[in-house]
């Protein structure tokens, strides 16, 4: 029996021929065969407003035409001369209807996509782009297309399809860089008629060339660049360089039809537009159409490619297509300059990190990337909490200083909004916030509370602990005061002994305790320190001797400042604040660096009590603490890091690291200890000829050379022999087994022999 499609192609075409359903996005597509070859396409268009653009498209596939090197899908007109016609199906669904020639071949898709082919592909494409160049279709030029990359800011109504949080950041990261890279410069690009949608799906090729494309339903009037980046987008997937795959792309499409330097300079956020319209249309029709498997073919390696596309320096990218394409690469200013420059007008004080200093340009979530294009994993930087640059940071700061920036001496809602937000995270004893700007004035302040409340002076503080570069911020820090350049303690700051590291296990409990006791001879205002001391090397505190110190300063009438500068906001994994390791409750918590992502917001949060003994007539007033912009800041980032479950995250990724730290330790002797919590770790290192020594040396040397390798580290420790690890927190799985492999193999390489370590292994390059 018959059904409608065949009377309809045998009456308006003469066709005879047996009808195989094609996959489909927007039009149901049928194959032809005829004597078992398949030699047409009839397509059915359910939107029957479209014929005005159907009939555009054939006008466009027409004027390509078809030549000895590449065939376009060539329209069959029916015996009557007509091209598209109203189709009524057996089930009465209507459809404007056209036959178009098979071209024979496979897809793109399937072919292997070596060198060659990618070159041709290219070409290809250039040869298309630049026959289109002078043609013109108001219908195609008037057209607004989902799919046109320069409206890629109009997909912010798509982030909510997008149920991952992490995956969500992605988009809202591109579009911001879209917005900031694109958009300003946008009616300097190149436009005309492109085909748009040169997917590997659509292009036909026999393995050493391509044969030709399919599917004009995509046609926009748009940069012309955009046909090779839509190219390169599909080549570019499921590849472990997808630099330079797309660099052979461009090699071939420039020889055929020059590309220009600015289209260079923007493929990489333009690609970075094509495969998040991909992802977000994918989420979208997901939703409309939830047992379509088409819509999702190309969905995980789109996602797998825009993970990698974060760590690719966009100047790596514009340089590396500039020089596929024969055109000089950007500028690179040398380090020199820049410290001569440097040197004139700020004090050498300001150290500088490794042998050679980083000339650092950008930022993205955990990678951050040098003049060069270097990519850096940033295993380092604390205060980039939720990664560098995170859009919704970012946007929270640019909307609210847009709007309004003002001080706490006038009513505005995001004060009460984040100071609120903020207070959630203690216990109900801490529920008044002091906003700031770093964590030295909160810590500044925190004394100045501890010591009006007790109107008592001295303090008890962590041997090796810091807390802030002021006046007094020195005098509590014996990381300064005893360190080089200091001049020791004043006569009211008391220094308690660390609990022990491998080296400095010197003290027992008692001894400990004992030393606490004898401050009391003096009034003692309260006690400072870090849950966990950072600058003393990631030194963990037992909860016996936290909660000694505790209950002893408070039964002498002081307070308990923690300092969570480093360690709070989720670092520790288990607990949102470090101090809940040891299960104490602190009278006053000092914050500050991840507070802001980068922006610079502090604060301090105490009691009831002690805030209400402050009020005493002078007024606090900080010009920029708790002003509307940092506010809208701190709201997003704790916002950022429920949504992103980042505690949770620092919890397993941190616990897998220090795992694989301690498997280097079983092979590795100058590892003495792997210490921390989540994502606040340290790494001791000890002179393997004589493990009571601290190899400082050596620590510098790793992280140098793990800095060679791309990956940033520090060290800290009255030795300087503890590397330290508090990554962004969006650092994952498979960046910390980076840094394990490249780890072994530089604590192994032979770079270490001259200090008289075993090398079994050769240095990294
Ligand atoms: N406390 C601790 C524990 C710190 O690590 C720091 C900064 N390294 C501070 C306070 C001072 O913070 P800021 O540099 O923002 O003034």
């Amino acid at each position: 029996m018959t059904d409608s499609k065949q009377r309809f192609i045998q009456s308006n075409y003469n066709i005879f021929a047996e009808i195989q359903q094609l996959e489909g996005h927007v039009d149901r597509n049928f194959l032809l065969i005829v004597d078992k070859e398949p030699k047409y396409v009839l397509k059915l268009t359910t939107d029957l407003t479209s014929k005005p653009f159907l009939k555009a498209q054939h006008h466009i596939i027409e004027h390509l035409g078809n030549n000895d090197r590449f065939a376009f899908p060539q329209i069959q007109t029916g015996s009557d001369g007509k091209s598209i016609y109203l189709f009524t199906d057996d089930d009465g669904a209507q459809y404007l209807a056209r036959i178009l020639k098979y071209i024979p071949g496979k897809f793109l898709a399937e072919s292997l996509k070596s060198n060659d082919l990618l070159y041709a592909f290219g070409q290809f494409l250039a040869t298309m782009d630049k026959s289109l160049a002078d043609i013109h279709s108001l219908e195609i030029m008037t057209r607004h297309y989902e799919w046109d990359l320069q409206h890629f800011q109009e997909y912010q109504d798509y982030l909510e399809h997008i149920s991952n949080p992490a995956k969500r950041k992605l988009i809202q990261y591109f579009l911001l860089l879209f917005k900031e890279n694109i958009l300003p410069i946008r009616h300097h690009f190149r436009k005309s008629i492109i085909h748009n949608d040169a997917n590997d799906w659509n292009v036909i090729s026999d393995e050493k060339n391509i044969l030709g494309i399919i599917d004009f339903g995509d046609l926009v009037y748009s940069y012309t660049i955009n046909e090779a980046v839509i190219g390169a987008a599909y080549i570019a997937l499921d590849s472990d360089d997808p630099l330079t795959r797309i660099s052979s792309l461009l090699q071939g499409y420039h020889d055929q039809f020059p590309i220009v330097d600015m289209e260079l300079e923007n493929f990489y956020y333009l690609l970075a537009t094509r495969l998040c319209m991909s992802v977000c249309q994918t989420a979208y029709m997901k939703k409309k159409r939830p047992d379509d498997k088409y819509l999702s073919i190309h969905e995980q390696p789109v996602w797998a490619l825009l993970d990698k596309w974060i760590s690719i320096s966009p100047d790596l990218a514009a340089n590396t297509f500039r020089k596929a394409c024969g055109l000089k690469a950007g500028p690179i200013k040398s380090e020199d300059s820049f410290i001569e420059h440097r040197k004139r007008h700020i004090s050498a004080t300001l150290s500088l990190s490794y042998e050679k200093p980083i000339l650092m340009e950008r930022g993205a979530f955990q990678y951050m990337f040098d003049r060069d294009g270097k990519t850096y994993l940033d295993c380092v930087n604390n205060i980039m909490h939720v990664g560098h640059c995170h859009p919704r940071v970012v946007e929270a700061g640019q909307r609210q200083m847009a709007i309004l920036n003002t001080n706490t001496r006038y009513l505005y809602e995001a004060l009460n909004q984040y100071a609120e937000k903020l207070l959630n995270k203690f216990p109900v004893s801490l529920s008044k916030v002091f906003f700031v700007n770093s964590g030295s004035s909160a810590s500044d302040l925190a004394i100045r509370l501890a010591r009006n409340y007790t109107d008592k002076y001295d303090l008890i503080v962590l041997d090796h602990g810091y807390h802030g570069n002021t006046t007094l911020g020195i005098e509590i820090s014996p990381y300064k005061f005893k360190g080089r350049g200091g001049k020791g303690p004043a006569p009211y700051i008391h220094t308690a002994s660390l609990p022990g590291t491998s080296l400095s296990a010197e003290h027992s409990e008692e001894e400990l305790y004992a030393e606490i006791d004898n401050f009391f001879e003096h009034p003692v205002a309260g006690f400072i320190g870090e849950p966990i001391v950072g600058c003393g090397g990631q030194v963990m505190l037992s909860e016996a001797y936290i909660t000694t110190i505790y209950e002893k300063v408070r039964s002498k009438g002081g307070v308990c400042i923690a300092d969570e500068v480093q360690t709070g906001f989720g670092r520790v994994g288990s607990n949102f604040w470090a101090y809940e390791l040891y299960d104490v409750v602190p009278d006053i918590v000092v914050l500050g660096k991840p507070m802001g992502n980068g922006h610079p917001i502090g604060a301090v949060v105490t009691t009831d009590e002690i805030a209400s003994a402050f009020e005493n007539g002078m007024e606090f007033f900080s010009s920029f603490g708790g002003n509307p912009v940092s506010c809208q800041i701190g709201k997003s980032v704790l916002e950022v890091i429920e949504e992103e479950a980042l505690q949770e995250k620092a919890f397993i990724t941190g616990n897998y690291l220090m795992d694989g730290f301690r498997d280097i330790q079983k092979e590795q002797k100058m590892i003495a200890e792997v210490r921390g919590a989540g994502l606040f770790i340290g790494i001791e290192l000890v002179k393997i000829s004589n493990p009571g020594l601290p190899a400082t040396e050596e620590a510098k040397k790793i992280i140098n050379l793990m800095k060679q390798e791309g990956i940033l580290l520090s060290t800290d420790g009255p030795d300087n022999n503890v590397i330290k690890i508090k990554p962004p927190m969006c650092f994952n799985m498979h960046n910390a087994d980076r840094v394990l492999s490249e780890f072994r193999k530089t604590a192994f390489c032979s770079c270490l022999k001259t200090m008289r370590y075993w090398a079994t292994r050769s240095c990294p390059k």
